[in-house]
């Protein structure tokens, strides 16, 4: 009855995440993993954007972050920059606003009711320095600044394909996990409907006590074997295929510290700088645009042809699982479901969930109800709340220039719980007991740069005459911060450059 032999089915980041999960947290224990990998099937290979979770996940792994950050060709991600999600007419041509990574409201006092009074400075302004950071393309950090510490916030933009080998190197030299390159065909099943053991395409069959599912979009055990559906999603959020492409750039090209996130007619592109190329893809619904407009679109963003760059047209089904853990299988990585990638929600849903299961991984069989009834609830949880802020990306745009824009407005597109959250903003700004789930992975901090980077429109409340002057200092002070740190950092690519020739402070 007791577990002691793990497969995991998929060699993306998502299968090597979830080994190295479960291998540093398995380490002084009798369970070998192993991760079985069909060489036939390439990893899907997008998947550049991240958010500052994967610093602590890399750190927790034991990974040097200079050793990271020149085998995965990273670059700092400080923001996410949204550049025309509202009206042009009303807001001007490139209006945009950051989705900052560094908590707002540095000196703990929450300047909302003072921004909604005084609106000439952006909210991001307001309440962080690191805006400005960004604007000036400063890096996060000094050459001299210990490895995953900063001055600002930081995620990474990074080489998927890079990302999954260096995850790969590190699960099997440091927590033994073992590699089995074959294509699993089949599966056999115990009387209680777990899963038995793997049949590959040499006739082999493989048994295990405990299987995790990581073999992309196909769910090949959740859904295939163990008949696990998705639950769809795709009325709430319109967009359902992406054209992904790489473009070489100038060796000394300004890199840009946050993700550029250009909204269009029928969806948005995304552009993430890497020191050689830049992955530009465009997010759409094909119900509201044709495909070859499409392309025509990312060959005008990108200002040259797509003929020799090989794009890849991407089929996205929106939704998430009923169960992602049934019986003795768990579900991680795009078996899970999806969400377009508008916040880098992926891989964080990923890490989160290969954190959750190595957290709470059974020991024996007997465990495998109770862990699995509350993973379901937790996730399904973490799945409504990520569905809900990527919405509200779309459903409080006032852009009326396609049906695309329109549609995403409708009530019916809306949960109850986003709608009536919104409803209850108009009248007072966002508090954190509106937020009460203790796995909320999108918080009242992204709420609110989104929201009032998007200028929601909250009633203006009465200030106190103490709060107010203690908020004008404040802010104050955040501007005297953000210019001096926007001086003091480095160029981003500069401390690139040097991270690659001298490394990090490892101290
Ligand atoms: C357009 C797009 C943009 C994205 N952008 C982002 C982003 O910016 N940020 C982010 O966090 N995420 C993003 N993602 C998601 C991200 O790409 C994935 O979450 C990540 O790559 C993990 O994928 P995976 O490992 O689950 O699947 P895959 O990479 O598809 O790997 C599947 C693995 O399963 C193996 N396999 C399949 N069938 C079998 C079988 N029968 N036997 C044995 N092995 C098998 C394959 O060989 C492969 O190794 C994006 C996704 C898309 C579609």
């Amino acid at each position: 009855m007791t577990i002691k032999n793990v497969a995991i089915i998929g060699g993306g980041t998502a299968g090597w995440i979830t080994a190295n999960h479960l291998g540093k947290a398995l380490e002084k224990e009798q369970i070998q993993i192993t991760l079985i990998e069909d060489p036939d099937t390439p990893i899907i290979g997008v998947g550049e954007g991240t958010v500052p979770m994967m610093r602590q996940t890399l750190q927790h792994f034991g990974i040097s972050e200079s050793e990271f950050i020149s085998q995965c060709d990273a670059t700092f991600k400080q923001s996410i920059k949204f550049v025309n999600w509202l009206d042009k007419h009303q807001h001007g041509e490139n209006n945009y606003y950051h989705h900052l990574f560094d908590y707002p409201f540095p000196f703990n006092e929450d300047l909302t009711p003072y921004w909604l009074n005084k609106t000439e400075q952006s909210f991001a302004d307001t309440v962080s320095f690191q805006g400005l950071v960004c604007d000036n393309f400063k890096a996060p950090k000094r050459i001299t600044d210990k490895e995953y510490e900063g001055a600002t916030t930081y995620a990474y933009h990074l080489n998927a394909a890079k990302f999954a080998k260096l995850l790969k190197k590190h699960a099997e030299e440091q927590f033994g996990v073992k590699y089995l390159s074959a294509k699993i065909t089949d599966v056999t099943f115990s009387e209680d409907g777990s899963i038995r053991e793997l049949l590959t395409d040499k006739a082999e069959s493989l048994p295990f006590d405990f299987y995790v599912d990581s073999s992309g979009f196909q769910g090949f055990l959740i859904e295939k074997k163990l008949n696990v559906g998705l639950i769809d999603k795709s009325k709430e959020l319109l967009t359902n295929t992406a054209i992904a492409v790489q473009v070489p750039t100038e060796k000394d090209r300004i890199i840009p510290p946050y993700t550029i996130s250009t909204a269009h007619q029928a969806g948005w592109i995304w552009d993430i700088a890497l020191p050689e190329r830049r992955g530009v893809g465009f997010v759409f619904s094909n119900n509201h645009l044709n495909t070859d407009l499409a392309y025509q679109k990312v060959e005008r963003y990108i200002g040259r042809s797509l003929d020799e760059l090989s794009p890849r047209e991407i089929k996205m089904r929106i939704g998430f699982r009923e169960k992602f853990w049934a019986h003795n299988c768990v579900a991680i990585g795009l078996s899970q479901g999806f969400v377009e990638p508008l916040e880098a929600t992926a891989l964080l849903l990923t890490d989160f969930s290969a954190k959750l299961l190595a957290e709470r991984f059974p020991r024996d069989k007997q465990t495998l109800a109770p862990l699995a009834r509350r993973y379901n609830e937790q996730l399904t949880e973490v799945w409504t709340n990520t569905l809900d802020f990527i919405k509200l990306h779309y459903c409080i745009s006032d852009r009326t220039d396609s049906d695309f824009w329109i549609d995403n407005r409708a009530p019916e597109t809306i949960s109850q719980r986003l709608a009536d959250r919104l409803a209850i903003w108009q009248q007072t700004n966002p508090v954190r007991s509106d937020f009460p789930s203790k796995i909320e992975v999108f918080d009242i901090e992204n709420y609110l740069y989104v929201l009032y980077g998007m200028k929601f429109k909250t009633a203006p409340p009465e200030l106190d005459l103490n709060y107010s002057n203690r908020a004008e200092q404040q802010s104050a002070q955040v501007n005297q911060m953000a210019k001096k740190l926007a001086e003091e950092l480095p160029q981003h690519r500069e401390l690139l450059v040097k991270i690659a020739k001298y490394g990090l402070n490892q101290i």
